[in-house]
């Protein structure tokens, strides 16, 4: 049984979920808690009179809000995820468990909630992974179906909808592959954009771009 954080680790890289296990501290930074918190706020934070100037968003307080308000116009589950039935549910899959950060009803789904910045569609292979084992583990545990999740990036205001394409399920078995057979520690990447803000860089031995434009 993976933790849905441990196959978020492993579609990033799976040395890295090599070294996470190994170190076996999962401890949650209190800046990602910060940003997080940010998730379960958004009716005030959409207040026009609220000050966002010392919140931790990645934006401009114009930008942030102009998110918010695009989320809101263009998701029907809007109303649910700004005032969530259930939060921070411990979810027990047959391949994974963990944490949902939101589960909404009608239709049944999950939102997973990441510190991290968005890409420019969709979400990161690593939300990929957890968002798809969060579904699958609700699916498992209400006998539903259940078809998309949610990944919402609280620091810019930004929510995805990720319906559960072939190919984000394959994200999530490819996961569930590579945590599977780690026993030693996997090869390196050859990836300067995931390498360059791992934690494990020094310890790993790769020769990452900031680090070559130093010699
Ligand atoms: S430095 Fe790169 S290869 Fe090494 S663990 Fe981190 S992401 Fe993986």
């Amino acid at each position: 049984m993976h933790a849905f954080s441990d196959l978020a680790t492993a579609a990033y890289c799976p040395r890295k979920l090599y070294y996470r296990l190994r170190e076996g501290d999962h401890t949650v930074p209190e800046t990602v808690r910060e940003r997080r918190s940010l998730a379960f706020r958004y009716p005030e934070l959409r207040d026009p009179d609220d000050d966002l100037s010392r919140e931790p968003i990645a934006v401009t307080p114009t930008q942030y809000r102009t998110n918010l308000a695009c989320a809101r116009e263009r998701l029907d589950a809007w109303d649910a995820l700004a005032n969530p039935p259930r939060t921070n549910v411990l979810l027990e899959g047959r391949e994974a468990r963990g944490i949902a950060h939101k589960v909404l009803e009608d239709p049944l789904a999950v939102s997973v909630v990441s510190a991290g910045d968005p890409p420019d569609e969709g979400a990161w292979r690593p939300q990929t992974a957890r968002a798809v084992a969060a579904a699958k583990a609700l699916s498992w545990e209400e006998e539903v179906e259940v078809g998309h999740a949610y990944v919402e990036y609280p620091a810019h205001g930004v929510v995805r909808k990720l319906p559960l394409s072939t190919r984000r399920k394959a994200i999530y078995r490819e996961a569930v592959t590579r945590a599977d057979a780690i026993d030693g520690p996997p090869a390196r990447l050859s990836d300067d954009a995931r390498c360059d803000p791992c934690e494990y860089r020094e310890e790993c031995g790769v020769t990452t771009r900031s680090l070559r434009s130093l010699l």
